[in-house]
């Protein structure tokens, strides 16, 4: 019974089967009130024949006898019908074609009698115990009198038996059809229910952690859409709990550095005999280390809030006049490595951002930029917009990336040059915090590099158009 409880395919089937049951039902009492309906009408049409072929007989006698009657009927002989009885105008019946229960000079108490004795034609036909029973009477009239009326009355057992047959024969059929449905029904509801189970088994496994798990399903109906798409589900869990898993080793790989540095400084300041500029060295050695160490902590909080946030403090922001606050901010670095900063910045290129994610895209790659480059290089930065997009280019003359690494380079704590980029403080978050925040704020980054030559990054944000008189405020 357990495989019914609480099933939905049941509760389907069950609904389907009563709304069946009571279209079969009302199927039978159509055809059966309407089989009876035409099976009446036809006796009426045949009893009525029959009887007025009777009654015109007396058309021409003023007043009936037992003798006129006789005589009438002997002349019109049997007219087939169950009883045949013929009154006067009191009702007394003068003839009475039943022997057994021959009511002739008896009078007939019979309300069809009365009815037509004043003057009223009578029909009435019931089906009954498998047989078609009808009566029906009509005055005999002289000249605009009743002087007797003719009662006949049929029990035609022979249509009867066509009635039974027909309304058994479609009650047979509903039956065979009502079974065929719930035998159906309970096969589907046993098939689907047990589809549904291996899906909920599936889904329990996956939720106690098993992410690798699969459901294996044939078919093509909606439970093999509902499995594909799990195991679609299933897969992406399995990538990005491998992507957070790979996340966390190489960030405590990465935090281990430094602390290992720190540990190894401290250890020998503490243990040798060292002369004070030594110790001042390895002292600041030391400082070099927790600043890398901050930075890097810093970088990934930014990278883990842009994981989480979704972008709700939109505001109006001038990429132009960002790119000249970063400029402003990486200028001492810049000179400090002899790299020439250049800009070619549109007017009212805006975009509906955060400002600081704007900042933190544009601060990363043109110190990227700086950083990667050597002596008497430059970075050139252009700001333009189209009527659907501002463009940012970030064109550096240093070294250039491999293209083996390029599709690598927005990978988190991926480095091409692990020294290199150590010596300039870098941690392999800067291009995937880049990458973060320009997909959060619905634009897209390309890049292009030759080694030895340089390096262009392509940054597209959605333009925001400001009104006139806005823009003129
Ligand atoms: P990092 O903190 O090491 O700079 P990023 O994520 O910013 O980390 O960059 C990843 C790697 O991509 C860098 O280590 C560097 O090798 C390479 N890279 C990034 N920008 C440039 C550039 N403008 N020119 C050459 N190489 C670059």
């Amino acid at each position: 019974m357990r495989l019914f409880s609480n099933s939905s395919q049941l509760r389907n089937a069950l609904a389907y089967m009563v709304i069946a049951s009571l279209a079969l039902m009302f199927l039978n009492i159509y055809s059966a009130s309407n089989t009876r309906e035409l099976m009446f009408q036809a006796k009426y049409a045949s009893v009525q024949d029959k009887i007025q072929v009777v009654a015109s007989s007396f058309e021409t006698a003023d007043t009936l006898s037992t003798e006129t009657v006789d005589q009438v009927i002997s002349v019109l002989g049997d007219i087939n019908v169950s009883r045949l009885l013929i009154t006067d105008a009191e009702g007394k019946v003068l003839y009475d074609s039943s022997v057994n229960q021959n009511a002739v000079g008896k009078f007939a108490l019979l309300e069809a009698v009365v009815q037509a004795l004043g003057g009223n034609d009578v029909f009435h036909c019931t089906y009954h115990a498998g047989a078609l029973q009808s009566y029906a009477a009509v005055p005999i009239m002289s000249r605009a009198n009743p002087i007797g009326c003719v009662y006949v009355m049929d029990f035609d057992a022979e249509q009867g038996e066509i009635i039974e047959n027909l309304e058994r024969n479609i009650l047979r059929g509903s039956w065979i059809l009502l079974g065929g449905m719930v035998l159906c029904s309970a096969v589907f509801s046993v098939v689907s229910s047990k589809r549904m189970r291996k899906i909920l088994l599936s889904m329990r496994l996956v939720r106690e952690g098993e992410y690798s798990h699969k459901i294996q399903m044939r078919g093509d109906d909606e439970y093999t859409t509902l499995a594909t798409e799990f195991n679609k589900l299933t897969d992406r869990l399995q990538e990005s709990e491998a992507t957070q898993r790979q996340f966390v080793s190489d960030a405590s790989h990465e935090l281990k550095t430094p602390l290992a540095s720190i540990k190894l400084l401290s250890d020998s300041i503490l243990q040798n005999d060292m002369d004070a500029d030594t110790m001042r060295e390895f002292v600041s050695d030391i400082g070099n280390e927790s600043d890398r160490l901050t930075r890097m902590t810093q970088k990934l909080l930014t990278l883990s809030k842009a994981d989480a946030e979704t972008v709700c403090d939109h505001e109006v922001v001038d990429l132009s006049e960002i790119v000249r606050r970063v400029f402003r901010m990486l200028v001492p670095l810049a000179d400090k490595t002899e790299v020439r900063l250049t800009a070619n910045l549109d007017r009212g290129c805006f975009v509906l951002s955060v400002e600081d994610d704007a900042y933190q895209i544009i601060f990363n790659l043109v110190e990227n930029g700086i950083k990667y480059n050597h002596s008497g290089g430059s970075v050139h930065v252009t700001v333009s917009h189209t009527p659907e997009e501002v463009e940012l280019l970030v064109e550096d003359t240093g070294m250039g990336i491999p293209q083996t690494s390029i599709e690598h380079i927005f990978e988190r704590f991926y480095r091409v040059d692990k020294a290199r980029s150590r010596q300039a403080g870098g941690s392999g978050l800067g291009l995937s915090i880049v990458h973060e925040l320009v997909e959060r704020n619905f634009g897209s980054i390309a890049v292009s590099s030759e080694e030895g030559k340089g390096t262009r990054f392509t940054v597209r944000l959605p333009f925001f158009a400001l009104e006139e008189d806005e823009n003129d405020a």
